[in-house]
């Protein structure tokens, strides 16, 4: 396995794997990594001849300096974990080189109607972030397929829009979300909750599925979906709800019938002992 931390020697060698006309999938991350991140290595490992993980703490897309003080960063377990699954590539660079600016906010970008809602209501500039830098990854990469998990789904659906208006030559990989025994999605946002605290998390995945189950036997009953699941989930002192939406999977509109739109989801945002988590499930 090789690791790079600086774009030179990582252009370097895959000019090298290009050249033998070698695919490449990219998979980007922010380290603190988890079996739902394996699951995008496995499956870029299958569909590419070499795989390039980048792990960087982005700190664009924090609109919080808390929430970025205390994101979770253990770059050796990393490595080991991605040199046991065969990756080929981690690239892992500093703020300086992905920011040489000194500025990681002097670019912004605005990708329209599917970021002002939900997580980009809740989170203003998170996508800004995020688009930023994908595009710089993107452009250093120049990968063939890009993997990105269905957990994030409306990063999914800006990342597709990005692809599509900078007219990126990749194709976007949605991976299911993988989650433990009890439903809990795993990110790694987790290792700051106690044992207790992810049985209380497990309740997200509950709520989602009690909308779910409820629109599928009613299709336009989205406000009792809704009013349902919440009140299951007001019996839980230690959940702080954020939100709690039915959305079109694409472009994140709104929904009022299930059946005239492609694809659906419900999504959740809430703290638990202040650690924010977020969950979707698709109808
Ligand atoms: P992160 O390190 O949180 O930025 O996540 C990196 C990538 O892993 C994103 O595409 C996430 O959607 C994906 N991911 C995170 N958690 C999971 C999970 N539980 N299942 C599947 N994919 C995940």
């Amino acid at each position: 396995m090789h690791i790079f931390e600086t774009i030179s020697l990582l252009k370097k060698f895959l000019a090298e794997v290009r050249s033998q006309q070698k695919s490449i999938g990219l998979v980007p991350t922010m380290g603190a990594l988890h079996e739902g991140h394996l699951a995008l290595i496995r499956q870029s490992l299958e569909e590419n001849e070499i795989t390039v993980c980048t792990i960087y703490v982005n700190p664009a897309q924090f609109n919080n300096a808390d929430d970025l003080a205390k994101y979770p960063r253990n770059i050796k377990s990393d490595a080991e974990m991605l040199q046991s699954a065969n990756c080929d590539v981690i690239f892992c660079p500093s703020n300086e080189i992905m920011y040489p600016d000194g500025n990681d906010k002097s670019i912004k970008m605005d990708l329209g109607d599917v970021t002002q809602v939900l997580e980009g209501k809740y989170r203003p500039g998170h996508f800004s972030g995020v688009g930023v830098v994908l595009t710089k990854f993107f452009h250093i990469v120049d990968p063939h397929r890009v993997y990105f998990g269905q957990k994030d789904l409306q990063q999914v659906a800006v990342v597709q829009k990005l692809i599509r208006e900078l007219f990126f030559k990749l194709q976007l990989i949605r991976v299911p979300t993988v989650r433990d025994q009890r439903g809990l999605a795993l990110s790694s946002r987790n290792s700051r909750l106690s044992e207790e605290e992810r049985v209380t998390a497990a309740k997200l995945f509950q709520t989602l599925n009690i909308v779910k189950q409820t629109l599928l036997e009613q299709p336009t009953a989205i406000k009792e979906a809704k009013e349902e699941a919440l009140s299951f989930l007001r019996k839980e002192k230690k959940v702080e709800l954020e939100y709690l939406e039915v959305v079109d999977a694409n472009n994140f509109g709104t929904v009022s019938d299930i059946h005239n739109h492609q694809e659906v989801a419900v999504c959740i945002a809430a703290y638990i002992a202040g650690v924010r988590l977020i969950d979707n499930l698709l109808l």
